[in-house]
């Protein structure tokens, strides 16, 4: 196993060091999208009245007429603003010459054998920053019976290098705009046909209780969202407005590599679900894993835990904890586990390694993970062991990457796979 000092090394010259050492790679700048013209959608209502002042629109008005662009884009799911019959015909106009209501470009869409989708999505250029393409980033969406999960991504790549990570050995990084991330959510309601008077594409899984089939939202996708804490903090107040996305805050959840300083934030600015990812119970062996934990050790994390604003037995803490063979998975580590999360509201969570190509870990095996599952448990937590989904499409945790070189490795993990037409269908707006 390389220890997480070469793995660092090995992605120079992105790596930066500070006086704890190579933890996180430059991330590139990019101008806020505050640019004229562009999509309407995504935006938090005061963007919107931004936009519509600078069209002229009274500022009397400008509430008024937010709430209506609002209503179609986020209850509607509008397309074109030609569907909008209560907005007068001017604004129509005008929004149109500005405006668009556009959606980041699906690139492509893979259906797991498990009814799991993961999207790869092109947002619009924005110059040099993506070398004029539109960065690339991915979104899966996992359904299930009584809920359907959205796991969306808050940067490109990541920053952060934790070894076990397909995200963080992407070179390029950049924070994703409030209106890149919401998208995610629209972009999903698109492809499934979650708009009222919508049907989901033929034979597709999405939920069967009635529930809206994006349900839930985890920030689980690319990056770590506390390093892009305003945008994900914006996006989570429009992805959950009553009279709009109308997500339940108590139905996001935000997983964190364990940015201390952030939490508060989260807790109290988005009340928000919060996930870590801990996945180790010594800080020696944590370095290593998560180099974060060099900055904010253990004891800290768990007592930025404790201090969670809204922390409860009704709103417990998700703890995070990858199998990863012969280094995690003893049973000393599940007692020590345990030992560790005393007098916190939690739940723990056991994630199956899940591989990809180049990876230096090993999934525990099945019965190592039954008997730490057992300490565990028989501690009085509940501890599920998340069953991978779509990993015949990369999809699962962890493996999320956006570069071509990826393509390659999927293509070729498909065929290995035996996974032929119904494992990959085409990009474009097309059901299939
Ligand atoms: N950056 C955030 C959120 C994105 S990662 C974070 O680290 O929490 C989402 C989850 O997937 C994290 O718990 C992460 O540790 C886990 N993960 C990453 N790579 C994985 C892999 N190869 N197998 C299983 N889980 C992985
Ligand atoms: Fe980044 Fe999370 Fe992957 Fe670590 S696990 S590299 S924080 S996305």
């Amino acid at each position: 196993m390389a220890t997480a000092s070469t793995d660092t090394a090995r992605r120079e010259p992105r790596a930066v060091s500070d006086s704890l050492g190579a933890i996180e790679k430059t991330p590139e700048v990019r101008p806020e999208a505050m640019t004229p013209g562009g999509s309407l959608v995504g935006l938090t209502r005061a963007a919107l009245k931004e936009r519509l002042a600078a069209l002229g629109v009274p500022e009397r008005e400008q509430r008024m007429r937010a709430g209506q662009l609002w209503h179609w884009i986020n209850v509607r799911g509008a397309a074109d603003f030609g569907a909008m019959t209560n907005v007068s015909k001017v604004l129509k106009a005008q929004l149109a010459e500005v405006h668009t209501l556009d959606r980041p470009e699906v690139v492509s869409e893979q259906v797991s054998r498990d009814g799991t989708r993961k999207w790869l999505l092109r947002m619009p250029p924005t110059g040099r920053h993506d070398h004029n393409r539109g960065a690339e980033i991915e979104c899966v969406y996992i359904p299930a019976n009584d809920r359907g999960t959205l796991c969306v991504s808050s940067q490109v790549g990541c920053t952060l290098t934790c070894s076990f990570c397909h995200t963080g050995t992407q070179r390029l990084v950049r924070n994703l705009s409030t209106q890149e991330i919401v998208s995610q959510l629209v972009v999903a309601r698109d492809r499934l046909g979650d708009w009222p008077g919508q049907t989901p594409p033929k034979g597709a899984f999405v939920p069967v209780d009635g529930s809206r089939f994006v349900s839930n939202i985890v920030f689980m996708g690319m990056g770590e969202p506390l390093y892009n804490v305003d945008n994900v903090i914006d996006a989570i107040g429009v992805m959950s407005d009553h009279e709009g996305l109308g997500l339940s805050r108590r139905r996001i959840t935000v997983s964190t590599s364990g940015v201390v300083p952030q939490f508060e934030r989260l807790g109290i600015d988005a009340n928000a679900m919060l996930a870590i990812s801990l996945h180790a119970v010594r800080d020696d062996l944590r370095n290593e894993l998560v180099p974060l934990n060099r900055k904010y050790p253990i004891k800290d994390l768990l007592q930025a835990c404790r201090d969670y604003p809204g922390v409860s037995n009704a709103r417990r803490i998700t703890f995070e904890y990858v199998m990863l063979k012969g280094v995690n998975d003893s049973d000393a580590e599940a007692r020590e586990l345990v030992r560790l999360l005393k007098g916190i509201p939690a739940k723990i969570n056991l994630i199956p390694f899940n591989p990809w190509p180049g990876s230096q870990y090993e999934c525990s095996d099945w019965d190592r993970i039954e008997r730490f599952s057992e300490i565990v448990f028989n501690a009085g937590y509940a501890s599920p062991v998340r069953t991978p989904r779509g990993r015949d499409i990369l999809a699962a945790c962890g493996q999320l990457k956006s570069e071509t070189e990826k393509l390659r490795a999927r293509a070729r993990l498909m065929l290995e796979d035996g996974i032929g037409a119904e494992g990959v269908y085409g990009a474009g707006h097309d059901d299939d």
